[in-house]
């Protein structure tokens, strides 16, 4: 008896759970503000197109993107992960709206253009969530990638060593900042000195992942750094 009405119930059960399933993906879509626009860069096509195609696929994230950097905090109120990647002047109020942010425990990306030292009259920006910064790099060409650390979920699936051509930026640690784990670094050819390329800031409240790589084409389209950013992230969600 009780079988046969398992049974007679079936259908129903199966599409009770299937909406279930979809509801439940839909819910875990991560909602990610890229914010993009300044000088130097093509951030329509790296940021808005590229980099928002990548965390899209599959229903990971909900991209919203913006080259407005006064509509950040009203932006920032619905979003799970800020990825910063514009080197435009920031008002004081957006600047407070990025910090509540990052207090509030909230993931945070920052890309290739917003680890440059561009706000001088913002110290603490560099200081306490890029916890350093560049202020030079080398001219556009070709370099070697390699990740140091393969256990962090940042760097699952990615292969240990890469070629790509970028900007390899010369970050430098601030010794005043909450310090970095570093996950992938560079070197080139006839240079003993490496710099970090991908690394977590060591925030006491927000996950923060800082991609220095991102210049161009030869980084937004590999694989490498596709998978890099879906994994950072998903690991700054939280999921
Ligand atoms: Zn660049």
């Amino acid at each position: 008896m009780k079988n046969r009405f398992i049974l007679k119930k079936l259908p129903i059960i199966v599409w009770l759970l299937f909406m279930g399933s979809m509801a439940h993906a839909a819910q875990k879509s991560i909602r990610v503000l890229i914010v993009g626009g300044g000088t130097s860069h093509d951030f329509d096509r790296w940021y808005k197109q590229a980099d928002a195609a990548t965390l899209s696929q599959g229903g990971l994230c909900k991209v919203t993107y913006t080259a407005n950097t006064d509509s950040i905090a009203i932006y920032l109120a619905t979003a799970d992960v800020l990825y910063l990647a514009t080197n435009q002047n920031i008002n004081p109020a957006n600047r407070a709206a990025i910090f509540a942010f990052a207090n509030a425990g909230k993931g945070l990306i920052l890309g290739h253009p917003a680890l440059w030292y561009n706000w001088t009259d913002w110290p603490e920006y560099n200081r306490q969530l890029v916890s350093g910064g560049a202020s030079a790099h080398d001219s556009y060409g070709s370099f070697d990638e390699e990740i140091v650390n393969l256990n962090h979920p940042v760097t699952k699936g990615v292969e240990q060593k890469f070629t790509l051509k970028d900007e390899r930026y010369h970050y430098l640690a601030d010794p005043a900042g909450p310090g970095i784990e570093v996950l992938a670094n560079n070197h080139v050819a006839g240079s003993d000195v490496i710099y970090p390329s991908i690394f977590v800031v060591k925030n006491p409240k927000a996950r923060i992942v800082c991609i220095a790589l991102g210049h161009d084409t030869a980084s937004h389209d590999i694989k490498p750094y596709q998978t890099l950013l879906r994994n950072a992230v998903k690991w700054v969600a939280h999921q």
